[in-house]
């Protein structure tokens, strides 16, 4: 009945216009060729109403697909969790250890941070992924981690189906000369069960199919080991950056502070249970999180305040000559800048003649950096 109810009462149905974008379009492509191969294969292969072990293989293809879309789709449509807008914390006075965000007129709470994509605060945020066009965050940082784990799997599964079904169907049907190899791709010899001709064109598509299959596992694998060393010291991949800028930072200035990274809880299965539950709904409300002994609740943003601060000091304030209007390729800057467009998803920012800017770095064509708001730039004067 739960089931039902939750599949007419679909909150949130305007959620389905992320699929309308590249990552998600080509994901379930892969998951449709290979599957769908896999089991017309197993069909040709493995006839699976015959034998315990041919249904074994069936069910365990099916299996996957199942829950590898299960994953995947929560993970693009529970999403990360936002903080509300205009957040604040319950106590007015952590407000002096929190960074607030424009976009959102709120605070970010700790471990969150402002998703450009999303345009919101995302709760402890990992990455924005163009595959489920979604930020990974909190909420759904155990389905992405366990999709990352399902798809080699599965993958690893449909290969072996796609490697035997060419040996058994091309067994017997291979002749080598001294200069040649022929293949003989006439109807089959030896009786199978639902008899499926295994053409030509069959052939190219298995090896397609095994070529993504293979290419996926090792993709996709990667991306998983990644996940999992961030996920057994409760960390986000933003975390780590944070932690080595902390590093730098002390070493720069030569402060001889010791940074603590306050959420690793001390053992890899305390780690684990923070992000992996049975219910799926990860520990913790978003805003607030278990520490280690040495750290306190606001360790990790007062960090960031130091290195915001920071980088206003080591980066260089210019004024705007000219007005960009946020073209990817401007036409009108030149031919470098017109073919040296950074290879970044960051998004450009228009600017008009008089404004000011902070860079962090550039080259000769492109700059990195923010634009200065009005109230910002007195803001930035005070400091
Ligand atoms: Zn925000
Ligand atoms: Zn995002």
């Amino acid at each position: 009945m739960n089931i039902i109810s939750a599949i007419i009462v679909f909150e949130n149905f305007h959620e389905v216009r992320r699929l309308c974008h590249w990552g998600p379009i080509i994901a379930l492509t892969v998951i449709a060729v290979c599957s769908s191969m896999a089991v017309l294969d197993s069909i040709i292969w493995y006839w699976p109403l015959d034998t315990t072990s041919g249904s074994i293989n069936f069910i365990m293809l099916i299996n996957w697909t199942v829950l590898i879309l299960y994953n995947y789709f929560n993970a693009m449509f529970v999403g990360p969790g936002y903080i509300p807008l205009e957040w604040k914390p319950e106590n007015q006075r952590d407000t002096m250890y929190l960074q607030f965000c424009r976009v959102c007129e709120g605070y970010k709470a700790p471990r969150s941070h402002h998703c450009r994509k999303c345009n919101r605060c995302v709760m402890k945020m990992d990455h924005h992924c163009p595959w489920i066009n979604n930020c990974c965050g909190h909420l759904n940082h155990a389905y992405f981690t366990t999709f990352l784990l399902l798809a080699p799997l599965g993958c690893i599964h449909a290969a072996f189906i796609f490697v035997m079904t060419m040996y058994s169907q091309l067994y017997d049907r291979i002749s080598f000369g001294w200069s040649s190899v022929k293949i003989d791709m006439s109807a089959p010899r030896r009786v199978h069960h639902p008899i499926m001709p295994f053409s030509i064109s069959v052939f190219a598509v298995n090896l397609f199919a095994l070529g993504l299959a293979l290419g996926t596992t090792i993709a996709v694998g990667m991306l998983f080991f990644i996940q999992m060393k961030v996920i057994l010291r409760n960390k986000t991949s933003v975390e780590v950056w944070i932690e080595e800028k902390a590093k730098d930072r002390i070493q720069y200035y030569q402060t001889g502070e010791e940074f603590i990274f306050p959420y690793d809880l001390g053992s890899r299965w305390e780690n684990f249970k923070q992000v992996f539950t049975w219910s799926g709904t990860p520990e913790g409300d978003g805003t607030e999180w278990p520490v280690n002994d040495k750290c306190h609740q606001h360790t990790l943003t007062i960090e960031q305040l130091k290195q915001k601060a920071d980088k206003r000091v080591r980066s260089v304030q210019y004024r705007v000559v000219e007005d960009y209007n946020g073209a990817w390729c401007p036409l009108g800057k030149g031919i470098n800048t017109f073919f040296r467009s950074p290879c970044t998803e960051e998004p450009r920012i228009k600017l008009t003649k008089g404004e000011t800017i902070f860079a962090t770095r550039g080259t000769k064509w492109w700059m990195y950096g923010d634009k200065v708001l009005d109230e910002e730039q007195t803001k930035g004067t005070l400091l």
